[in-house]
C-alpha cells in the first residue's frame, strides 16, 4: 500500500516497523459537546484505514483517546452553573454524558471501537513523569507559579511536522497574561490549577496537563514507538501535532511515528464549519433527516485527503446511489437463491470485465486509500450485475452465475472493508423509505390504508377508482409500483 505521509509530503510505500503488526493512535475528541460532521469524517477514515489494514492481514493495534481534562470543558461547566469544589465534578460528569454520546453516535456511523481508548485524566502519572523528563534534560522549565513549559527552541526540527520556519511561527506566537513564559513560542506541558477545577498533585503543586502532552504520554503508554501511523483531521498538525512530535522525539530520543496520516476539512455549502458562523453540524442533526449509513457513504465517496462539501444535493446524491447498491443486491441475493442453471460457460468479456473491476478495486484503495475510487468500482460492479441480471440468456447460463456469485463475494469483501452495504437489503430499503417518509411528514397508515382501498378497487376490477387512489398518492409523493409480489409503494 502507498499512502501520503504529512511529515515527507509524499506517498510512501506502507511498510509497517514490525512486520505483520501495525501500531496506530489517532487523537479523539475533547468530551464537552456532541460530535460534529468533521469529526464523524476523522472516525470514519481511520475506521477504514484499520479495517483496510486488517484485510491485509495486518495486526493492527488501533488506540483513539478522549481528552477529558481540557479548558473546554471546564468552560463549559462553569458555564452550567457550577462553582468551586463542584467544578471538578461537574467536569467528570459532562465527560461522561459525551464520551457516551460518542459512542452512540459513531456505532450508528458504522466506526468500530478503538482497541484501546484511553482516557486523559488516567494518565496523570504517565504525563508527570514525562514532564520531569523533559525539564531534567533542558527541553522543558517550571515556572514560580507552577506551570511547566516546553523550551520550542531547545527542540532543534521543531516545525518539521507542519514546515513551518521559525519566523512564521515566532509571528503567531503571544504571551498571554498571566503567563511566565521565556519565549513566546513556549507551549503549556502543564498547568497550575485554579480552585475548583480538576487538579492533581504534582512537583509543581496541584495542576493539570495541558493538550499536547497527553498524546505523547499515552503513545507511549500503549503503543511501542515509534508508531506506525498517527493521524487525526487536518486542523491537527499545527500546533497539536507538531507539540506532541516536539515532546515524544526530545524525552525518547525515538522517533515518534512513521507515517503522518491527516484527512481534510468538512465545509458546510461551501463555508468554513464554525461556532462563530454557526453552521456547526451535529451527527445528530444529520440523523434526523438522513440514515447513518448514508452519511458514511458520502464521507468516503471523496478522497480523504480532499476537503468535502457538506450540501443537500451532495447527500440526496449519496443516498440515491446507496439505495441503487441496495436494490441491486436484494435483486442478486433473489437470483443466487434460485436453482443453479446447468450447462453453459460464461461469456469471456463478463469474466474479465468482473475482475478488472475487483483488481481495480483493489489498486484503488492500495493507493492511499482511494475510497472514492473504490466506491467507483462498487458502483460499476452493479451495473454488471445488472446487465447480468437483465439477460434472460446469462441467468440460464451457469459460468454467468459463477460470476454473480464470484462478485457477490467480492462485493461483501469490499463492503466489509468500507463499513457499507452490509445491511439486509429490505432493511436498509424499509429504513431509508421510513425516513424519506418522516421528511415529508407523511403519514404512513394513511398510506397503507389508500394501498388497502387501491387493492380493494383492483380486485373488484374498478380500474377508475384505482387509478384515481394512485394519483392521490402520486399528491402526496408516493409512487406505486405493481409486482407479481403484489403492489409496493416508495417515495417518488
Ligand atoms: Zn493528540
Amino acid at each position: 500500500m502507498q499512502i501520503y505521509n504529512t511529515l515527507t509530503r509524499k506517498k510512501e510505500p506502507f511498510v509497517p516497523v514490525t512486520p505483520g503488526k501495525v501500531g496506530m493512535y489517532a487523537c479523539g475528541i475533547t468530551t464537552y459537546d456532541l460530535c460534529h460532521i468533521g469529526h464523524g469524517r476523522s472516525a470514519v477514515v481511520f475506521d477504514v484505514l484499520a479495517r483496510y489494514l486488517r484485510s491485509l492481514g495486518l495486526e493492527v493495534t488501533f488506540v483513539r483517546n478522549f481528552t477529558d481534562v481540557d479548558d473546554k470543558i471546564i468552560n463549559r461547566a462553569i458555564k452550567e452553573g457550577a462553582e468551586g469544589k463542584a467544578i471538578a465534578e461537574r467536569c467528570a460528569d459532562i465527560s461522561r454524558t459525551y464520551i457516551a454520546a460518542f459512542h452512540e453516535d459513531m456505532d450508528l456511523l458504522g466506526v468500530q471501537r478503538a482497541d484501546i481508548e484511553p482516557k486523559a485524566t488516567e494518565h496523570i502519572e504517565e504525563m508527570i513523569a514525562l514532564c520531569q523528563t523533559l525539564i531534567g534534560q533542558g527541553h522543558a522549565y517550571a515556572t514560580p507559579s507552577g506551570d511547566v513549559y516546553f523550551k520550542v527552541r531547545s527542540f532543534e526540527p521543531y516545525g518539521k511536522l507542519s514546515g513551518r520556519s521559525l519566523d512564521e511561527m515566532q509571528a503567531g506566537a503571544r504571551v498571554a497574561p498571566g503567563e511566565e513564559k521565556q519565549d513566546p513560542m513556549d507551549f503549556a506541558l502543564w498547568k497550575g490549577a485554579k480552585p475548583g477545577e480538576p487538579s492533581w498533585p504534582s512537583p509543581w503543586g496541584q495542576g493539570r496537563p495541558g493538550w499536547h502532552i497527553e498524546c505523547s504520554a499515552m503513545t507511549e503508554k500503549h503503543l511501542s514507538l515509534p508508531l506506525d501511523i498517527h493521524g487525526g483531521g487536518q486542523d491537527l498538525v499545527f500546533p497539536h501535532h507538531e507539540n506532541e512530535l516536539a515532546q515524544t522525539e526530545a524525552a525518547t530520543q525515538k522517533g515518534f511515528a512513521r507515517y503522518w496520516v491527516h484527512n481534510g476539512f468538512v465545509q458546510i455549502n461551501a463555508e468554513k464549519m464554525s461556532k462563530s458562523l454557526g453552521n456547526f453540524t451535529t451527527l445528530r442533526d444529520i440523523y434526523k433527516t438522513h440514515l447513518p449509513e448514508v452519511l458514511r457513504f458520502f464521507l468516503l465517496a471523496r478522497h480523504y485527503r480532499s476537503p468535502i462539501d457538506f450540501t443537500p444535493e451532495a447527500m440526496e446524491d449519496a443516498e440515491k446511489n446507496c439505495k441503487r447498491m441496495y436494490e441491486t443486491l436484494q435483486a442478486l441475493q433473489a437470483e443466487l437463491a434460485k436453482p443453479e442453471p446447468k450447462g453453459g460457460t460464461a461469456p469471456k468479456e463478463l469474466e474479465e470485465e468482473a475482475a478488472s473491476l475487483m483488481r481495480q478495486w483493489d489498486e484503488a484503495m492500495a493507493d492511499d486509500l482511494n475510497t472514492a475510487a473504490a466506491l467507483g468500482y462498487m458502483n460499476s460492479m452493479g451495473h454488471l450485475i445488472n446487465r447480468v441480471l437483465d439477460d434472460k440468456g446469462l441467468r440460464k447460463n451457469a459460468g454467468a452465475r459463477h460470476v454473480l456469485a464470484h462478485m457477490a463475494q467480492a462485493f461483501a469483501k469490499a463492503s466489509v472493508v468500507l463499513g457499507l452495504f452490509s445491511q439486509q437489503p429490505t432493511a436498509f430499503l424499509q429504513a431509508l423509505r421510513s425516513i424519506k417518509a418522516a421528511r415529508l411528514n407523511l403519514d404512513i397508515a394513511k398510506v397503507e390504508t389508500l394501498m388497502q382501498e387501491r387493492l380493494e378497487a383492483r380486485t373488484s376490477k374498478d380500474f377508475a377508482r384505482s387509478d384515481a387512489i394512485r394519483d392521490a398518492l402520486a399528491e402526496l409523493g408516493v409512487a406505486v409500483r405493481d409486482t407479481p409480489e403484489g403492489a409496493l409503494w416508495d417515495i417518488a
